[in-house]
């Protein structure tokens, strides 16, 4: 290899490159994307090797590489090369990008254990031959129990030979252990055992557990998972060691997760509207070139059914495909369905995963052991080999955003860039398209795909709408959630045996505490915002910094000592219908009930067997609606978020409840939707009741268009925050006068207070850069400023000064 030096990034080190020497008697070839051990500041630290070069670093003393740690790169080229484009799209440090695409364990070197392969070592250098035996001896071992033993550069240049001999593996060792994983074991007689009947006899009569054991085996055959602790372990032991027994062990430690979903199968055939759409998807998919489709199919079209078929279609000729879905455990029927046609040739991917599961299932992924993987959006960072087709379902929805941690990318949008990179196709499926996806039709960017027709003859809900101004009116009570007319509606489905959904889009009992008195209300002292009231554990909840307090018992401010509780929050919901329906099965689900493991799933299940009636939730229940007895579905507050200081918080709204209002009984008997609202003649609510989606994008887009909001142009916000009002504003003047000279064909808003102007103690100051998409068309442009900016010594000083991020392609402007 000509190149000497080589360029590493570090997760912990965001932005920086760091050049060292490959020392030149390493045994180990050197690949990008391969994990490394390198000194690092006093330490040793993983990174990731990014290219080589022949130049030297010229400020810093150059060091050598300290240990290679995979013999051939640990993240497959293909997704290496998606990753770096993902970091350059989104501006996100390469490092972190590529630790978000491997489990968690790979990243620590300090415990590794090291293994013997089945290789025979013919020829063992003589040197490594000690540490091969010493290995050998354990079949797996520490590498800290070889520390004491070995000087480290023997040590490690030990390792690497064995490896590169294929004589040792090594894997990373778990925190949590192997204890978790789920491991079954099975017992048979050895082959041949025939020819040593005489023994057995003569064992039988030594050791009468042993000969327990032989005997149960040769009556039954073997000896299953369950049947295991009926005899002595210590006898199996020995009867193993003796060679008389074979044990088989099979790991259960991902297949286990799909216990609570049961397989839904059918066979079916494809209309003429469905076969039409699979053809045109097919041909796209056979001329191995990235193209991108949009299905947008009403719901109940059967774009679930394209999808399988697709799917079908790309396995038989040996590809992968990876499917995206909004939240796995909410769209149980989804799951089960995929289950159901792929068996064991489908893996789930999600949040859910333990540890150990992750890294088992990471690992044979890689392997190319499972045609197909559904998943949520990490999903999308997963070494899948072959892929060739990569669907999302419900591509509007917001879940597909990873907010919280770099990288921060839309995995909808990521997947359009991995399939650029290995010429995949991609297809996503909606009902209510983003408007940007509409866009991109409109441009000739995506194809569009139209399935008109709902499969079933099944007629559409009725939709009734209740004003509730005239309820109020009416009733003299302005603070109630349900109105009089859904309360009858549930009380008839119930008295029917059949089911019904609602759905409050806000959690908590109330949203605030009010003194009617002087006004007063209690608001979280480290954010701009009030406390919501949260009746179950009786205190006031921030639901952006989780600050907890108890209620005053008096107003501070005027001393009363009376509250009033106005407006719901799904708690208080849920009390007011165990009052009305006490002898119903009610389940409440939103962030706070949801949060314990396997809650979701238990309550998905029970709701299918028909054990729960009434099921409340906010948004995040919208995605599920799909079960034959659900006959009625109540919308209690349609309006909440249709005023929030967001662009598209109108369209946010109209999904929703074109998703509710669009969803048929999926059964023989015809749905209800009840829509409550304060704004009955508000353009959004009428187009979603009206199930207009043309009429609803072209009066939003007419809207955004002179503004110059997405889809028209790409958005960027730089958001500076710090615990000092001043350092923010300061920095945030800064971050403008930077870009005003240098922008040119893009428009820039602020810096303004975001509105969450406070949030754990932290101002918050925000500018949004808007890049028009005909000037701007790939956003090299934008792009080019801000990568700009962030190797700038403005930047640099600045950031020592206050946080300063940047997030590409925002969804939410809070
Ligand atoms: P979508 O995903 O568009 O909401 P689905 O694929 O879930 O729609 O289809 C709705 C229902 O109709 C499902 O129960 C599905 O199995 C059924 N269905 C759709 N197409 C067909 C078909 N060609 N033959 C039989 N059943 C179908
Ligand atoms: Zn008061
Ligand atoms: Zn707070």
């Amino acid at each position: 290899m000509a190149d000497t030096f080589v360029n590493i990034v570090f997760p912990s080190i965001p932005r920086r490159e760091f050049t060292y020497r490959l020392p030149p008697d390493y045994a180990l070839p050197a690949f990008p994307g391969q994990r490394v051990v390198a000194p690092l500041r006093n330490d040793r630290a993983i990174g990731f090797v990014i290219n080589f070069t022949n130049i030297p670093p010229k400020t810093v003393a150059l060091k050598d590489l300290y240990e290679i740690l995979d013999p051939e790169p640990l993240i497959p080229d293909e997704l290496f090369r998606f990753l770096l484009r993902l970091a350059h799209y989104y501006l996100a440090p390469v490092g972190k990008a590529l630790a978000a695409a491997i489990p968690r364990e790979y990243q620590l070197h300090k415990k590794r254990r090291l293994m013997v392969t089945d290789i025979q070592p013919d020829n063992l250098p003589e040197p490594y031959a000690d540490l091969y035996h010493r290995i050998a001896a354990k079949g797996s071992i520490l590498l800290s129990s070889l520390t004491a033993k070995y000087q480290r550069p023997v040590l490690i240049k030990g390792i690497t030979e064995l490896k590169r001999l294929k004589l040792i593996t090594e894997t990373p060792i778990f925190k949590a252990t192997e204890k978790r994983r789920n491991l079954e074991k099975t017992i048979n007689l050895a082959p041949g055992i025939e020819n040593r009947l005489l023994e057995i006899q003569t064992l039988l009569k030594k050791a009468p557990r042993q000969g327990e054991i032989i005997n149960h085996l040769l009556k039954n055959r073997l000896i299953s998972n369950t049947e295991l602790t009926r005899f002595s372990a210590a006898a199996i032991k020995s009867l193993h060691t003796k060679g008389y027994i074979s044990i088989t062990v099979t790991d259960r430690t991902v297949e286990q997760f799909w216990k609570s979903f049961h397989l839904k199968e059918k066979q079916i055939q494809l209309t003429t509207e469905q076969n039409q759409a699979f053809d045109t998807i097919l041909k796209g998919i056979r001329s191995r070139k990235y193209t991108t489709f949009l299905i947008q199919g009403v719901t109940g079209s059967g774009k679930t059914e394209v999808y399988l078929k697709l799917i079908h279609a790309v396995i038989a000729e040996g590809g992968r495909v990876l499917v995206l879905v909004p939240e796995i455990t909410l769209t149980t029927h989804l799951a089960s369905r995929f289950r159901g046609e792929f068996h064991d040739k489908i893996a789930i991917w999600h949040s859910g995963l333990s540890h150990v599961q992750r890294n088992v299932l990471w690992k044979d992924i890689r392997a190319g052991n499972y045609p197909v993987i559904i998943g949520a959006r990490s999903a999308i960072l997963l070494p899948l080999p072959d892929l060739l087709l990569i669907i999302i379902d419900e591509e509007q929805d917001n879940s597909f955003k990873q907010q919280e941690a770099e990288p921060r990318y839309n995995a909808r949008d990521a997947a359009l860039l991995r399939a650029m990179e290995c010429q995949a196709t991609v297809v996503l499926g909606s009902a209510t398209p983003s408007l940007e996806s509409l866009y991109n039709v409109a441009t000739g960017k995506y194809t569009k795909v139209e399935l008109t027709s709902r499969y079933s003859e099944a007629p559409t809900a009725t939709i009734h709408v209740v004003d509730m101004k005239e309820e109020w009116q009416k009733t003299g009570e302005y603070n109630v959630p349900v109105s009089a007319l859904l309360l009858k509606k549930i009380r008839e489905k119930l008295e029917l045996g059949e089911q019904v959904i609602l759905l409050q889009n806000r959690r908590g009992y109330s949203p605030i505490i009010l003194c009617p008195d002087c006004g007063w209300t209690p608001r979280c002292r480290n954010c701009d915002i009030t406390l919501t009231y949260h009746k179950s554990t009786s205190q006031m909840l921030c639901h952006y910094c989780n600050l907890s307090e108890l209620p005053p018992h008096s107003c501070p401010r005027c001393q009363s000592t009376h509250f009033l509780y106005p407006g719901y929050g799904t708690q208080r919901v849920e009390s007011f219908l165990r009052e009305k329906f006490p002898n119903s099965e009610i389940v409440r689900m939103d962030l706070d009930s949801t949060r314990r493991q396997g809650f979701t799933q238990k309550v998905m299940e029970k709701f299918e067997k028909g054990v729960i009636q009434i099921m409340l939730g906010t948004q995040m229940i919208a995605k599920g609606l799909d079960f034959p007895k659900v006959t009625l579905v109540g919308v209690l507050n349609a309006d909440i978020g249709l005023f929030m200081p967001d662009f598209r918080a109108r369209e946010r709204v109209f999904q929703l409840l074109y998703q509710v209002a669009g969803r048929a009984g999926r059964g023989e008997i015809q749905g209800e939707i009840v829509v409550q609202t304060f704004n009955p003649k508000d353009t959004t609510i009428r187009c979603a009741i009206q199930q207009n989606l043309p009429k609803f994008a072209a009066l939003e887009l007419n809207e955004r268009n002179p503004l110059n909001y997405p889809p028209f142009s790409r958005l960027a916000v730089i958001l500076v925050s710090d615990t000092n009002l001043t350092h923010v504003v300061d920095a945030a003047q800064q971050v403008v006068q930077y870009l005003q000279p240098r922008h040119k064909k893009t428009e820039i808003l602020g810096p303004t207070p975001a509105p969450l102007s406070k949030i754990r103690n932290r101002y918050r100051y925000m500018m949004i850069i808007k890049s028009r998409k005909e000037t701007d068309p790939n956003g090299t442009h934008l792009r080019n400023i801000l990568s700009n900016f962030l190797s700038s010594e403005t930047y640099n000083k600045i950031s020592r000064q206050a946080q300063v991020s940047i997030e590409i392609d925002p969804l939410d402007l809070l």
